[in-house]
C-alpha cells in the first residue's frame, strides 16, 4: 500500500505530534446517576428528575452498569484497572450544568496505561498508549436560537453516562489519528458500550497537536481541536493545524495555547478560545459518592461477557481463510459481511470466495443500493455457486450469469444452471468439431495467424465462446486451438 500524502511531508524539518481524548457515551439502560431514561430525541427538559438537575439535597446513586462497561473498556485496551477509585467534582460555570460541577473522575480513574493496537502503511503494528479511561456524567445542551437573541437549555443530555478516553502524545501523523480513532470507534462498538454515531456525538473526539523541529527536546506548543464529527473532517483539520503551525513557527512567531473548532464551510481552524493558563476546576472528592471497589470477581465477570476483539478478529481472518491485510480490513469495518463471508466459507471453503464477496456481493449492493440483509444472493447460495464454478460445472463466464439471476430471483444456483443449460462445454470431441469448422471458414486468418500475428489467437477463441454461446471450457479451447493452428 502507498503512503498517504501529508502536508508534513512538506516540511522535512518538523514532526508533529498528537493526544487524542475521546468522549465515548454509554449505551446504558439509565444516565449515571439517576434512573432517568438513557435517551436522546425526547422533547427538551423532559428527561430529567431532581438528580440529574442538581436540586439541593439529592444525591446520586452510581449506576453499575457503567462500571461494567468501563471495566470491558480497560479490558479490551490491556488497561491496569484499578481495585480503589473514587468519583471528584470538577468545579465550571455554565447554564448547562446546574450543579455547577461536573461528576467525573480525578487522579484516581478506573482504568490507566492501556494501550491501543493500530495498524501502519507499512504493515506493522503501533501500540497507542493510553493515559486514562474515566467515567463522568454529560452535561445538558444549551441552544442558541438563530434569528433571535434568544439562549435555551436543555437538561436531557445531563447524567449521561461518558468514558473519556485520553492517549499519551503518542500519535506522530494524520494517518496515525484518522486509523486510532477507526480503531477505537470499532473496538467500543464491537464491546456493545458505544453505537459510535459521530453525527449524534456519541463518540467525540478532541485533539491536541503540536509541531517542533525534528530533534527538539521539548514539545512545541499544542492546539485543542474540538468536537470534530467525522473522520474527514478530523483529517482535514489536523492537516490545516499542521501547516498553520509550521507556518506560524516559520514566519518567526510563536503559537499560542487555544481550542480551536473546524470550519467545514472555510475548510480551516478558528479560535474559540484561549488557554493561556489551566483552568482551575477545584477538583475535590466527591462527598456523596462511595469509593468504588472493584473486586477480581467482579473483573473476571465481565472478563467471561468479552467478544472477540478487532484485533483478535483481524489476525484471524488472515490466519484461518488466508485473506490480505486489505481483505481482512474490509472485513473488519463491516460485521455483516465478516458474518456472511464465514457462512458461506463453512459451506465452501474456497480461496476465490473473498472475491466474489468483495467484488460481486459489494458491488452488486452498491449498485442497487441495497443491505446485505435484503440480497438475495445468501451465503449459501454464493458457496453453491463458487462450488459448481470450482468443479467445472460452469465456467467464469457463466457463474456471472448465474449471479445475476440468483440476485434477482433468489433461485438456487444448481436449479438456474440445469434450466438455462449452462453447464460447460468440455468435451474435446465436441469442441474439436466446432473448432475444425472455424477454421475451415477462414483460411485468410489462419494464414495471417501462421504468418506470426499472434494477436489474431484471440479471434479464434472469441469466435468459440460464440459458437459455444460462452459455455466453452476456456483452458481446454485454448490447448486445441494451439493443436490445431500449429
Ligand atoms: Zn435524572
Ligand atoms: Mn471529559
Amino acid at each position: 500500500m502507498s503512503k498517504t500524502v501529508s502536508i508534513l511531508d512538506q516540511y522535512p524539518a518538523y514532526e508533529v505530534t498528537i493526544g487524542i481524548e475521546v468522549h465515548v457515551q454509554l449505551a446504558t439502560q439509565t444516565k449515571i446517576f439517576c434512573a432517568c431514561a438513557n435517551e436522546v430525541g425526547k422533547e427538551p427538559n423532559t428527561n430529567i428528575c431532581n438528580v440529574c438537575t442538581g436540586q439541593p439535597g439529592v444525591l446520586p446513586v452510581l449506576n453499575k452498569k457503567v462500571v461494567d462497561y468501563a471495566i470491558a473498556a480497560g479490558l479490551a485496551t490491556h488497561s491496569t484497572i484499578a481495585p480503589v477509585c473514587s468519583f471528584s467534582r470538577k468545579h465550571y460555570f455554565y447554564p448547562d450544568l446546574p450543579k455547577n460541577y461536573q461528576i467525573t473522575q480525578g487522579s484516581d480513574p478506573i482504568c490507566s496505561e492501556g494501550n491501543v493496537p493500530i495498524r501502519l502503511e507499512d504493515g506493522s503494528t503501533k501500540r497507542i498508549r493510553l493515559m486514562r479511561i474515566h467515567m463522568e456524567e454529560d452535561a445538558g445542551k444549551n441552544i442558541h436560537a438563530s434569528g433571535s437573541n434568544e439562549s435555551f437549555v436543555d437538561l436531557n443530555r445531563t447524567g449521561t453516562p461518558l468514558l473519556e478516553i485520553v492517549t499519551h502524545p503518542d500519535i506522530a501523523s494524520t494517518y496515525e489519528a484518522r486509523t486510532y480513532l477507526k480503531a477505537l470507534r470499532l473496538l467500543v462498538q464491537s464491546l456493545g458500550i458505544c453505537s459510535g454515531n459521530m453525527e449524534d456525538g456519541a463518540f467525540r473526539a478532541d485533539t491536541n497537536i503540536s509541531v517542533r523541529k525534528k530533534g527538539a527536546q521539548k514539545l512545541g506548543t499544542r492546539c485543542e481541536l474540538k468536537n470534530i464529527n467525522s473522520f474527514k473532517f478530523i483529517s482535514d483539520a489536523i492537516e490545516y493545524e499542521i501547516e498553520r503551525q509550521i507556518t506560524l513557527l516559520e514566519s518567526g512567531g510563536t503559537v499560542r495555547q487555544e481550542t480551536r473548532l473546524w470550519d467545514t464551510k472555510e475548510h480551516k481552524t478558528i479560535m474559540m478560545r484561549s488557554k493561556e493558563e489551566a483552568a482551575d476546576y477545584r477538583y475535590l472528592t466527591d462527598p456523596d459518592l462511595p469509593l468504588l471497589v472493584i473486586d477480581e470477581g467482579w473483573i473476571d465477570r465481565i472478563t467471561h461477557t468479552l467478544a472477540e476483539l478487532p484485533y483478535e478478529r483481524f489476525n484471524r481472518l488472515m490466519a484461518d481463510y488466508g485473506l490480505s491485510p486489505q481483505e481482512a480490513e474490509i472485513l473488519l469495518d463491516d460485521m455483516p459481511l465478516a458474518i456472511y463471508f464465514e457462512t458461506a466459507y463453512a459451506c465452501t471453503a474456497s480461496k476465490s470466495l473473498i472475491n466474489w464477496v468483495v467484488r460481486d456481493i459489494m458491488g452488486y449492493l452498491k449498485e442497487h443500493k441495497i443491505a446485505l440483509a435484503e440480497c438475495k444472493v445468501t451465503p449459501e447460495k454464493l458457496a453453491a455457486l463458487v462450488a459448481l464454478l470450482e468443479k467445472g460445472t460452469i465456467n467464469n463466464h457463466a457463474a456471472k450469469q448465474v449471479f445475476e439471476t440468483v440476485a434477482k430471483t433468489g433461485q438456487e444456483p444448481a436449479v438456474i444452471v440445469k434450466e438455462a443449460g449452462l453447464e460447460q462445454m468440455d468435451s474435446s470431441d465436441e469442441l474439436q468439431v466446432i473448432i475444425l469448422e472455424i477454421i475451415a471458414a477462414n483460411p485468410k486468418v489462419v494464414a495471417d495467424y501462421k504468418s506470426g500475428k499472434d494477436k489474431l489467437f484471440g479471434f479464434f477463441v472469441g469466435q468459440v465462446m460464440q459458437k459455444t454461446k460462452g459455455k466453452g471450457n476456456p483452458t481446454l479451447i485454448q490447448e486445441l486451438l494451439k493443436k490445431e493452428l500449429s
